[in-house]
């Protein structure tokens, strides 16, 4: 099979989590991928493949070298647009124009400018309708590609874990991750952008719940004694640095966002998401948090505001960076292969952080894709085939 040919067979199976489902996987329809990727795994000779009960797919190839390495993709699609009926648009080679999709959508040159890296390239859109889902189904591709070249390969290999997993989407892509089953030195999730982004850093990231209790009296009896919950809202929300929030924000700047507010005179309820790629910052921003709702506890009186500070995710740096070697590997791999590596931090989080901090470090490589989560994604199938060529470089010249 091409890759292009695995791609399309992939993209084609809807495969959209769901927000706030019952089960796990969150939407059944992710185990037709799974079960499809095992039926591959199996037909390509690895025969101990399997899918767990929670959507999980696993497979193991023994090497000759002494290192065991992991690759993981995530199975599920983003639920910003529909994933059903993904009618994909194959370009032979693009010729730097803007895009027009079937249904009149455009990626505009003058808005999307690396466009222009894109000429001559095979690429691969939507019909303008629905998602591409090449987050992450060219992690996938790329890997499926790997395995089904890794035979003719002559050179000694490290050991090899896979992993497809379910839910990446909704944050719970490594809810049910068997660390006994993936016994390796350390890992990479195919999950970014275009192959020459290595990302090692993300976010810290904490949610506040902020509980707002009034006094509601009678508006024409309420001189001071009226404490109206909605007025003290508006205050602890004044008492944040204006300019930390994610629309004045980018690269290492971190934020405080408000994600909900709701309320009337007797309760308000505040919703925050607090971000900052620097753990001292972070935490000070998590302080001032606290200083807040004491600040106004004391004006209104305690029980006013109730302030529930939750830690989301860590950032991964702290836990990579004194093993850079395995970031250097991708670096020195792509280096082979004529790509400089652009280290960008990841304003968000990865499942790799969440496994670097369950004991695997995972930093993120490239899968050639682009403009994720919308209808305007594009995947780089040039591309996808020289990350292909990438890996096998990593896995048998740069990795001793
Ligand atoms: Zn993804």
């Amino acid at each position: 099979m091409t890759i292009l040919e695995r791609f399309i067979k992939y993209v084609k199976i809807d495969t959209q989590a769901v927000e706030d489902s019952s089960t796990f996987p969150s939407s059944l329809k992710q185990l037709k991928l799974a079960d499809l990727l095992v039926e591959e795994l199996h037909s390509l000779g690895i025969s101990n493949a399997f899918r767990d009960e929670y959507g999980y797919v696993y497979a193991k190839i023994e090497g000759s070298k002494p290192q065991t390495v992991g690759l993981i993709a995530h199975m599920d699609t983003a639920l910003e647009m529909p994933d059903e009926n993904v009618n994909p648009q194959v370009i032979e080679s693009y010729d730097g124009k803007d895009i027009i999709l079937k249904n009149g959508l455009a990626i505009k040159v003058s808005e999307f400018p690396f466009l222009a890296e894109l000429v001559g390239k095979k690429l691969v859109t939507t019909d303008g309708n629905t998602l591409l889902g090449a987050d992450d189904k060219a992690g996938i591709a790329i890997i499926m590609q790997l395995l089904e070249v890794l035979p003719q390969i002559k050179e000694p290999l490290p050991s090899l874990f896979i992993c497809f997993t379910p839910d990446e989407e909704i944050g719970d892509g490594t809810k049910y991750f068997n660390y006994d089953l993936f016994k390796v030195d350390f890992a990479y999730t195919l999950d970014g952008a275009d192959i020459k982004y290595i990302n090692y850093e993300n976010f810290n990231a904490a949610s506040a719940h902020i509980t707002i209790n009034g006094k509601s009296i009678h508006p024409g009896e309420a001189k001071d004694k009226l404490i109206n919950s909605m007025e003290v809202a508006h205050e602890f929300h004044s008492m944040l640095p204006h300019e930390a929030k994610p629309e004045y924000t980018s690269w290492y700047e971190g934020f405080n966002h408000m994600t909900g507010i709701s309320g009337c005179v007797q309760q308000t309820t505040m919703s925050y998401i607090i971000r900052n790629h620097d753990l001292k910052l972070f935490n000070e921003q998590k302080e001032l948090f606290k200083s807040i709702a004491s600040k106004l506890n004391e004006k209104y009186g305690e029980g006013t505001v109730v302030l529930d500070l939750q830690d989301s995710y860590m950032n991964m740096a702290e836990l990579i960076k004194p093993h850079f070697e395995i970031v250097q590997y991708a670096i020195d791999a792509l280096a082979l292969h004529g790509i400089k590596a652009e280290i960008v931090p990841i304003r968000g989080g990865t499942d790799g952080a969440r496994l670097s901090y369950g004991g695997i470090l995972t930093p993120n490589l490239g899968t050639a894709s682009y403009n994720h989560h919308g209808a305007m994604e594009i995947a780089n199938i040039t591309q996808m085939e020289q990350m292909v060529e990438v890996l096998i470089t990593m896995l048998t010249k740069v990795i001793k």
